[in-house]
Protein backbone atom coordinates (compact mmCIF):
# COMPACT_ATOMS: atom_id res chain seq x y z
CA UNK A 1 0.00 0.00 0.00
CA UNK A 2 1.17 3.40 -0.88
CA UNK A 3 0.74 5.86 2.08
CA UNK A 4 1.43 9.09 -0.32
CA UNK A 5 -0.46 10.15 -3.41
CA UNK A 6 1.35 9.67 -6.41
CA UNK A 7 2.93 13.15 -7.19
CA UNK A 8 4.47 12.88 -3.81
CA UNK A 9 5.54 9.37 -3.57
CA UNK A 10 7.53 9.97 -7.55
CA UNK A 11 8.85 13.43 -5.43
CA UNK A 12 10.30 11.39 -2.76
CA UNK A 13 11.63 8.81 -4.96
CA UNK A 14 13.27 11.60 -6.90
CA UNK A 15 15.14 13.49 -4.22
CA UNK A 16 16.13 10.24 -2.10
CA UNK A 17 18.43 9.46 -5.59
CA UNK A 18 20.47 12.56 -4.05
CA UNK A 19 23.60 11.93 -2.60
CA UNK A 20 23.29 11.85 1.74
CA UNK A 21 19.85 12.05 1.31
CA UNK A 22 18.07 8.85 2.75
CA UNK A 23 13.95 8.12 2.57
CA UNK A 24 13.62 10.36 5.94
CA UNK A 25 15.61 13.14 4.78
CA UNK A 26 13.77 12.95 1.19
CA UNK A 27 10.06 12.44 3.27
CA UNK A 28 10.91 15.80 4.54
CA UNK A 29 12.07 17.77 1.72
CA UNK A 30 9.12 16.87 -0.23
CA UNK A 31 6.93 18.20 2.67
CA UNK A 32 9.02 21.33 2.88
CA UNK A 33 8.32 22.14 -0.88
CA UNK A 34 4.90 21.69 -0.70
CA UNK A 35 4.65 24.39 1.87
CA UNK A 36 6.21 26.70 -0.28
CA UNK A 37 5.10 28.90 -3.14
CA UNK A 38 4.48 27.53 -6.64
CA UNK A 39 6.79 30.38 -7.27
CA UNK A 40 9.61 29.66 -5.04
CA UNK A 41 9.83 25.71 -6.12
CA UNK A 42 9.27 26.98 -9.99
CA UNK A 43 12.42 28.89 -9.28
CA UNK A 44 14.33 25.89 -7.71
CA UNK A 45 13.22 23.65 -10.67
CA UNK A 46 14.46 26.27 -12.73
CA UNK A 47 17.56 26.79 -11.21
CA UNK A 48 18.65 23.25 -11.43
CA UNK A 49 17.53 22.37 -15.08
CA UNK A 50 19.17 26.09 -15.93
CA UNK A 51 22.16 24.67 -14.15
CA UNK A 52 22.26 21.16 -15.85
CA UNK A 53 22.01 22.07 -19.22
CA UNK A 54 24.08 25.18 -19.87
CA UNK A 55 27.13 23.24 -17.66
CA UNK A 56 29.45 21.08 -19.45
CA UNK A 57 33.27 20.18 -18.90
CA UNK A 58 35.87 22.23 -20.14
CA UNK A 59 37.31 20.11 -23.34
CA UNK A 60 40.72 21.03 -22.60
CA UNK A 61 41.29 20.93 -18.48
CA UNK A 62 37.94 18.77 -17.54
CA UNK A 63 36.75 21.31 -15.28
CA UNK A 64 32.90 22.55 -15.14
CA UNK A 65 32.11 25.43 -17.17
CA UNK A 66 29.57 27.66 -19.56
CA UNK A 67 32.06 27.73 -22.02
CA UNK A 68 34.75 25.54 -22.91
CA UNK A 69 37.81 25.83 -23.17
CA UNK A 70 37.15 27.33 -19.37
CA UNK A 71 37.82 31.01 -18.01
CA UNK A 72 41.17 29.37 -15.75
CA UNK A 73 42.39 27.99 -19.70
CA UNK A 74 41.48 30.93 -21.32
CA UNK A 75 43.38 33.41 -18.80
CA UNK A 76 46.25 35.31 -19.60
CA UNK A 77 47.36 35.76 -16.08
CA UNK A 78 47.88 31.79 -15.53
CA UNK A 79 51.28 30.13 -15.26
CA UNK A 80 51.40 27.89 -18.31
CA UNK A 81 54.40 26.27 -17.26
CA UNK A 82 52.49 24.65 -14.10
CA UNK A 83 50.01 22.20 -14.25
CA UNK A 84 47.84 20.91 -11.13
CA UNK A 85 46.09 17.37 -11.62
CA UNK A 86 43.22 17.15 -9.26
CA UNK A 87 40.48 14.09 -9.09
CA UNK A 88 37.30 16.56 -9.06
CA UNK A 89 35.72 19.66 -9.87
CA UNK A 90 35.58 21.02 -6.38
CA UNK A 91 39.39 20.60 -5.72
CA UNK A 92 39.86 23.16 -8.20
CA UNK A 93 37.55 25.47 -6.62
CA UNK A 94 39.42 23.93 -3.21
CA UNK A 95 42.65 24.96 -4.72
CA UNK A 96 41.79 28.51 -6.44
CA UNK A 97 39.98 29.34 -2.70
CA UNK A 98 43.89 29.41 -1.07
CA UNK A 99 44.90 31.89 -4.09
CA UNK A 100 48.35 30.30 -3.66
CA UNK A 101 47.83 28.70 -7.22
CA UNK A 102 48.21 30.91 -10.41
CA UNK A 103 48.97 28.00 -13.04
CA UNK A 104 46.85 25.45 -15.00
CA UNK A 105 44.57 22.57 -14.09
CA UNK A 106 43.63 19.37 -15.11
CA UNK A 107 40.52 17.60 -13.84
CA UNK A 108 40.41 13.93 -13.73
CA UNK A 109 37.26 12.56 -13.27
CA UNK A 110 38.02 10.37 -10.62
CA UNK A 111 41.04 8.18 -9.17
CA UNK A 112 42.60 4.97 -9.84
CA UNK A 113 39.93 2.32 -7.47
CA UNK A 114 40.37 -1.24 -8.20
CA UNK A 115 38.05 -2.50 -6.02
CA UNK A 116 35.77 0.12 -7.54
CA UNK A 117 36.62 -1.29 -10.75
CA UNK A 118 38.22 1.97 -11.99
CA UNK A 119 41.63 1.64 -14.24
CA UNK A 120 43.57 4.55 -15.55
CA UNK A 121 41.23 4.52 -18.81
CA UNK A 122 38.28 5.33 -16.72
CA UNK A 123 40.18 8.63 -16.13
CA UNK A 124 41.01 11.57 -18.24
CA UNK A 125 44.54 10.56 -18.44
CA UNK A 126 45.04 9.98 -22.37
CA UNK A 127 43.90 13.64 -22.33
CA UNK A 128 46.91 14.75 -19.94
CA UNK A 129 49.43 13.11 -22.01
CA UNK A 130 48.10 14.57 -24.97
CA UNK A 131 48.20 18.40 -23.03
CA UNK A 132 52.05 17.12 -21.42
CA UNK A 133 52.57 16.31 -25.25
CA UNK A 134 51.72 19.17 -27.10
CA UNK A 135 52.28 22.00 -24.66
CA UNK A 136 55.28 23.51 -22.51
CA UNK A 137 54.69 22.17 -18.93
CA UNK A 138 57.65 22.82 -16.90
CA UNK A 139 56.19 20.99 -13.91
CA UNK A 140 52.93 18.86 -13.04
CA UNK A 141 51.81 19.13 -9.72
CA UNK A 142 49.78 15.68 -8.46
CA UNK A 143 47.09 17.45 -6.09
CA UNK A 144 45.45 13.49 -5.70
CA UNK A 145 43.33 13.47 -2.36
CA UNK A 146 45.28 11.81 0.52
CA UNK A 147 43.66 8.64 0.63
CA UNK A 148 44.43 5.53 -0.78
CA UNK A 149 43.63 5.80 -4.00
CA UNK A 150 44.66 9.39 -4.08
CA UNK A 151 47.69 7.49 -3.34
CA UNK A 152 48.15 5.39 -6.06
CA UNK A 153 46.91 6.88 -8.57
CA UNK A 154 49.77 10.00 -8.32
CA UNK A 155 52.09 6.96 -8.19
CA UNK A 156 50.87 5.85 -11.31
CA UNK A 157 50.91 9.04 -12.72
CA UNK A 158 54.29 9.99 -11.66
CA UNK A 159 55.85 6.48 -13.34
CA UNK A 160 54.25 7.80 -16.60
CA UNK A 161 54.98 11.30 -16.73
CA UNK A 162 58.74 11.20 -15.34
CA UNK A 163 60.17 9.46 -18.26
CA UNK A 164 59.07 12.88 -20.29
CA UNK A 165 61.34 14.85 -18.52
CA UNK A 166 59.10 16.81 -16.60
CA UNK A 167 59.07 17.58 -12.96
CA UNK A 168 56.52 15.99 -10.69
CA UNK A 169 55.64 17.25 -7.55
CA UNK A 170 53.17 16.44 -5.27
CA UNK A 171 50.90 18.20 -1.70
CA UNK A 172 53.43 18.21 1.34
CA UNK A 173 52.49 15.43 3.76
CA UNK A 174 50.45 16.40 6.44
CA UNK A 175 47.36 16.46 5.49
CA UNK A 176 44.36 14.14 7.34
CA UNK A 177 44.96 11.13 5.73
CA UNK A 178 41.65 9.70 4.37
CA UNK A 179 40.15 13.00 3.78
CA UNK A 180 39.02 14.82 0.89
CA UNK A 181 40.84 18.22 -0.82
CA UNK A 182 37.61 20.20 -0.94
CA UNK A 183 37.01 19.92 3.19
CA UNK A 184 40.64 20.80 4.29
CA UNK A 185 41.12 24.18 5.31
CA UNK A 186 42.64 27.07 2.47
CA UNK A 187 45.71 27.65 4.82
CA UNK A 188 46.44 24.01 4.98
CA UNK A 189 45.53 23.33 1.41
CA UNK A 190 47.72 26.72 0.41
CA UNK A 191 51.15 25.28 2.75
CA UNK A 192 50.58 21.90 1.35
CA UNK A 193 51.24 23.13 -2.08
CA UNK A 194 53.93 25.94 -1.33
CA UNK A 195 55.51 22.74 0.51
CA UNK A 196 55.14 21.00 -2.44
CA UNK A 197 57.64 17.95 -2.82
CA UNK A 198 59.57 16.10 -5.79
CA UNK A 199 58.19 12.32 -6.71
ZN1 LIG B 1 39.60 24.46 -18.81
Amino acid sequence: MNLYPPPLTKLIHELAKLPGIGPKTAQRLAFHLLERSEDEVGKLAEAMVDARQRMGYCERCGHLTETSPCALCQSEGRDRGLLCVVEEPKDVIALERTREYQGLYHVLHGAISPLEGIGPEELRIKELLQRLAEDDFREVILACDPNVEGEATALYLARIIKPLGIAVTRLARGLPIGGDLEYIDEVTLGKALEGRNAM
